[in-house]
């Protein structure tokens, strides 16, 4: 298995660790754009939103999101939730992840 994210899952790749239980992990993004710039990704090896099978994993991403907003004090200020799906929207890691966003101004429409 070549994926980076699940390298990361294995700790085989260090990375800065924000959150994680037996489904999903979060990390600090290695380049961030904003202040606050968090990866939220399943453990489970999935590509993209279309690959998707187990719904109840989205739930379980948004309650990390909604948690770590609250924790990193973005709650309040203002935060965005990106999934860049395929090539056209800019995706690079081929492992479902969601860029949790915040602690500056972000704007509208998005590049
Ligand atoms: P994408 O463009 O696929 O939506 O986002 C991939 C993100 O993963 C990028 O923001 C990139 O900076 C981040 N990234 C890529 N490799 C690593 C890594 O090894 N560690 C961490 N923490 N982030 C990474
Ligand atoms: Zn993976």
């Amino acid at each position: 298995m070549s994926c980076i994210f699940c390298k990361i899952i294995k700790k085989e790749i260090p990375s800065k660790i924000a959150y994680e239980d037996d489904k999903v992990i979060a990390f600090h993004d290695i380049s961030p754009q904003a202040p606050v710039h968090i990866l939220v990704i399943p453990k489970k090896h999935v590509v993209t939103v279309a690959d998707l099978q187990d719904m109840e994993v989205v739930k379980d991403l948004f309650y990390v999101m909604k948690r770590l907003a609250k924790d990193m004090g973005i709650e309040k200020s203002g935060y965005r939730i990106v999934v860049n799906h395929g090539k056209g929207a800019g995706q690079v890691v081929p492992h479902l992840h969601f860029h949790l966003l915040g602690g500056r101004s972000l704007h509208w429409p998005p590049g």
